[in-house]
């Protein structure tokens, strides 16, 4: 071999971006984005690694190592040594998928050039088709947007509607209702599931309907939360959908139809049937949180889960002035995603595995992911030196005890309070203050 022809073999390496290399070896890229978090192939881990297709570096927290180049990258995961000549040689083998040449083999001149060409070639699709799936995604999220925008704006005030189904509803669940603007009524609002012959989607049913919007920290909406409202259901009071499965389609069943009898306890079990939820988002919620009364500028948020907890607890303290009273959605947007290593197993709830034997169930651990995107869960204001956070107390214990240690590491700041309340044992404050209400 030449020392001519290796390095050429060296500088065609060193030409390969973070990106071309990472393909080579088969790392694993997120559907989207421009970080790819994942097992070191060398230390093992969980999101241990990554690598940045726009800034085109890598690094690695378990080794301690990163850099921005193809050829450090495949040598850390390969665990080679690049100080010493066959380690160096043998990373520029990974990165450009063949061996090092030798006399015989070495590329002619206007091989070199065509490779390089399929090379700048291969980058500059890569490079479209990362900005196509950006605009698809972009779009997507743009037009569920003003879909929820549709949704929620021309909707009236539920403090001051004619329609009293969220004052009923509100007042019959949480013993009253906030006197704030921010959640809606609707007479008529569309619950869709399912598509038609043609793939569309399908109306099921159309109702009074309470609608929250999501807001993000800049006050814009950027989806909406709606509760089908059915004044004459309790204890929840909200309307029953039932949606016909897949496997009920194939048993050639016919679509549930609102206004249909129930669907049988037979068929819910076997799945041809299932229930559906009473409670759907459009948009984006993700960051986000629902308002519920006062404004995010208050140095003071009270909220939880849903939005029936935290009109409860709003109620039960006399809606403070100095407060802000919010709702989160649901736990995951509470909380934000754990660091896998604190994930533990239950005391007592066991689950059947794949193999039919029975092992705890594992439970998302009190410790926040590491490096997580400030809209993994929802927003908090700079300015919030208490912030409340509502246990449910109808949930599953262990899970949302975790889930609550989560959230508090998570909003934690040097100078913030976050107490969390728990209701008593199996109720939630919704169901404490309807208790309380109808004096029992
Ligand atoms: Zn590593």
């Amino acid at each position: 071999m030449t020392s001519d022809a290796i390095k050429q073999f060296v500088e065609d390496a060193r030409a390969v971006s973070v990106e071309e290399t990472a393909k080579v070896m088969k790392l694993t890229f997120k559907r989207s984005g421009v970080e790819h978090p994942q097992p070191c192939p060398n230390c093992g881990g969980t999101d241990t690694f990554a690598f940045n297709t726009s800034k085109n570096k890598w690094n690695c927290r378990a080794g301690g190592i990163g850099g921005n180049d193809g050829i450090g990258m495949a040598a850390h995961c390969h665990d080679l040594d690049v100080r010493t000549r066959k380690g160096l040689l043998e990373a520029c083998e990974i990165v450009l998928g063949r061996s090092m040449p030798d006399e015989a083999e070495r590329e002619s001149e206007e091989e070199r050039a065509a490779r390089l060409e399929r090379l700048e070639q291969r980058r500059l699709q890569n490079e479209a088709d990362a900005a196509a799936r950006a605009d698809t995604q972009a779009d997507y999220r743009e037009k569920e947007r003003n879909k929820a925008r549709g949704i929620y704006r021309p909707l009236d005030d539920l403090r001051t509607s004619r329609l009293k189904h969220g004052r009923l509803y509100l007042g019959r669940r949480c013993a009253g209702y906030p006197d704030a603007t921010w959640l809606r009524v609707g007479a008529d609002v569309t619950y869709w599931h399912g598509q038609d012959e043609r793939g569309g989607p399908v109306a099921l049913y159309s109702g009074p309907a309470m609608v929250a919007p999501f807001i993000g920290p800049d006050l814009d909406l950027i989806g909406c939360h709606i509760t089908w409202i059915d004044l004459d259901r309790p204890p929840k009071y909200r309307p029953i959908f039932y949606g016909l499965t897949t496997e009920g389609a194939k048993a050639g069943l016919v679509p549930w139809v609102f206004g249909d009898p129930a669907a049988s306890a037979e068929d819910l079990s076997d799945g041809l049937y299932e229930l559906l939820p009473s409670k759907k988002m459009r948009g984006s919620k993700k960051g986000g949180l629902i308002p519920i009364a006062g404004h995010p500028d208050e140095q003071r948020w009270v909220g939880g889960e849903g939005i029936e907890n935290g009109v409860a607890f709003g109620e039960w303290e006399g809606w403070r002035a100095d407060t802000f009273y919010f709702a989160a959605g649901d736990l995951g947007n509470l909380a934000g995603p754990a660091e896998a290593s604190s994930r533990f197993a239950h005391p007592a709830l066991k689950k059947l595995d794949a193999k039919g034997v029975l092992r705890p169930a594992m439970v998302q651990g009190p410790v926040p992911k590491r490096d997580q995107d400030a809209d993994d869960a929802m927003w908090v204001g700079d300015q919030v030196d208490e912030l409340v956070l509502l246990a449910d107390g109808d949930s599953e214990r262990v899970m949302t005890a975790a889930a609550m240690a989560r959230a508090r590491a998570r909003h934690a700041r040097s100078g913030r309070l976050i107490p969390i309340v728990w209701p008593q044992t199996g109720c939630d404050f919704s169901k404490m203050a309807a208790e309380a209400e109808a004096g029992t």
